[in-house]
C-alpha cells in the first residue's frame, strides 16, 4: 500500500508545459487526458473502498470522531456534501457488484457513482423486490448505463429505474428528506442559501419572515419583496438568539462572535494593512463591521493581541445589560438615526463613544440603532450624538453635516 505514492509522485512531477508536439503529438496528449480520467476514477473506487473498509471497522474512533463522515470533512478537508457522498457510495456499492467493478475498472466516474449511491437506497431496494426486479438486475441495469452514458443521462436511467419500484414517490427514506438547508461561503464572503421545503415547512417559514418583512414598513420603503424577505430572516434569527430559547451548544448559549485584534478595534478608522476580523462560520470581515458587532452587548467578542493570541474573552452580558437596555429603549422609543422609523426591537444598543475607548456600557452612552443604521455608522462615517440631559438625536454625515429630520421628529 506504499508502492504507489512514488507512481503518483513520478505522475505528479510531468510538466506537460514544457512538451511540444514534436515531444507528444495531438492524438497522444487527448489520449492521456483519456488514461488519466481512467486513472482518477480507479483511484476514487480504491477511495471509496478503504472508506468503506474504515466505516465498517468504525477506525474514526480511533481518531475520536463519531462517524466517518466527520472524520473525513476534518481530516481530508473534504466539503461536507462530498464526505456523504464517499460515505454513502461506499456502503451502496458494497450491494452493487456490477457497478462496483466497472468503477474499479475506471469505466465511470465518481459523479456517475454519486447519482447510483444517493437513489439505490435500501428502502427502494426492497420495494424493488416486492415488484420482481432483484437487486441483481438492478446492479447490471445501472451498471450498462453509466458505462455508457454520461452523468446527466446516467442519472435520468436512474429516474426511470426509481419510477418502476416507486411509482408514487411516497418512500419514506431517509436519504431523501424533505426539508433541505444549506449555507455555502463562496470565496468573495457571500454566502448563498439553497435548499428545498415541503408544503407544510414551507409555509411555516414564510408566515415567520411574511410578519417579519411586513411589520412597521415605513412609507417610502423601496426594498424589494426579496430584499425584504432577506433581512427578515436575519432579523427572525437575531430575535430568535436573543431570547436565549435556543438549545445550547456545548453548554452554552449560542451566540455570534467575532474575532478581532486589539489595534483594530481601538483604531478610530481602519489602518492600511489592518488584520481582518474574523466571524467563525462566515470568514473575514472588515474591521469596522466588526467594531459595529462588537458594539452589540449580544455578540461575544474574541481579542487578540500581537501574534494572534487571544487577550480577553468578552462575554456577553444580557442579563447585566437588560436593565441599561430597557433604559435606552424608555428614552428613545425606537432607531435614533434622523428620519427612521425601526421600532426598539429591531435595534442595537449602540456605544456612541465605543467600549473598546472606554465607553460604558450605559443608559448615558447607549443610542437605539436599527441593524441598517449601527451599520451606517460603523461602516458609513455617520455619527449620532444626543443633547445632554435630552432625548433630542442629532444625525451627522460623514462630511460633518446634520441631517434634518422630514417630517414630526419623534424623540424631539
Ligand atoms: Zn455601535
Ligand atoms: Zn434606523
Amino acid at each position: 500500500m506504499s508502492g504507489w505514492r512514488s507512481v503518483v509522485d513520478q505522475l505528479a512531477a510531468l510538466d506537460p508545459a514544457e512538451w511540444d508536439a514534436a515531444d507528444l503529438g495531438d492524438a497522444e496528449l487527448l489520449t492521456a487526458v483519456v488514461d488519466v480520467q481512467a486513472a482518477v476514477n480507479r483511484l476514487s473506487a480504491l477511495q471509496t473502498r478503504l472508506v468503506r473498509a474504515a466505516d465498517v471497522r468504525q477506525a474514526h474512533r480511533n481518531d475520536g470522531m463519531v462517524s466517518m463522515r466527520s472524520w473525513l470533512t476534518g481530516h481530508c478537508r473534504v466539503s461536507g456534501r462530498e464526505a456523504v457522498a464517499l460515505v454513502r457510495a461506499g456502503r451502496r456499492l458494497a450491494e452493487l457488484p456490477e457497478v462496483e467493478a466497472a468503477f474499479t475498472a475506471g469505466e465511470m466516474t465518481s459523479a456517475h457513482v454519486g447519482v447510483i449511491a444517493s437513489a439505490v437506497t435500501p428502502a427502494r431496494v426492497a420495494a424493488a423486490a416486492g415488484h420482481g426486479i432483484d437487486v441483481a438486475e438492478t446492479d447490471r441495469v445501472l451498471a450498462t448505463a453509466a458505462r455508457e452514458l454520461g452523468p446527466e443521462d446516467t442519472a435520468k436511467a436512474v429516474r426511470r429505474w426509481v419510477a418502476g419500484v416507486d411509482p408514487d414517490g411516497q418512500l419514506a427514506d431517509a436519504a431523501d428528506v424533505d426539508r433541505r438547508f444549506s449555507l455555502a461561503v463562496s470565496l468573495t464572503g457571500r454566502v448563498y442559501l439553497s435548499g428545498h421545503l415541503d408544503p407544510v415547512g414551507a409555509e411555516t417559514v414564510h408566515t415567520a419572515l411574511e410578519s417579519l418583512a411586513g411589520a412597521d414598513r415605513p412609507a417610502g420603503d423601496l426594498r424589494s419583496h426579496a430584499e425584504r424577505q432577506g433581512e427578515a430572516l436575519v432579523e427572525l434569527c437575531r430575535r430568535a438568539l436573543v431570547a436565549g430559547e435556543l438549545p445550547e451548544v456545548r453548554g452554552e448559549r449560542p451566540q455570534v462572535r467575532v474575532t478581532i485584534d486589539w489595534q483594530s478595534l481601538s483604531a478610530a478608522r481602519t489602518a492600511a494593512g489592518a488584520a481582518p476580523a474574523e466571524l467563525p462560520f462566515a470568514g473575514p470581515v472588515t474591521p469596522e463591521t466588526a467594531r459595529r458587532l462588537a458594539c452589540d452587548a449580544s455578540v461575544v467578542r474574541m481579542i487578540t493581541g500581537p501574534h494572534g493570541l487571544p487577550m480577553d474573552v468578552g462575554r456577553a452580558q444580557r442579563t447585566a445589560s437588560a436593565g441599561v437596555r430597557r433604559a435606552v429603549e424608555l428614552r428613545d422609543d425606537g432607531c435614533v438615526f434622523a428620519g427612521c422609523t425601526a421600532p426598539a426591537a429591531w435595534c442595537d444598543v449602540h456605544h456612541v463613544v465605543h467600549w473598546a475607548h472606554g465607553g460604558p456600557t450605559s443608559c448615558e452612552n447607549g443610542a437605539l440603532l436599527c441593524e441598517r443604521h449601527h451599520t451606517a455608522v460603523h461602516e458609513g462615517g455617520f455619527a449620532v450624538r444626543r443633547d445632554p440631559g435630552t432625548a433630542v438625536w442629532h444625525t451627522v454625515r460623514p462630511d460633518g453635516s446634520e441631517i434634518v429630520p422630514r417630517g414630526p421628529c419623534r424623540s424631539g
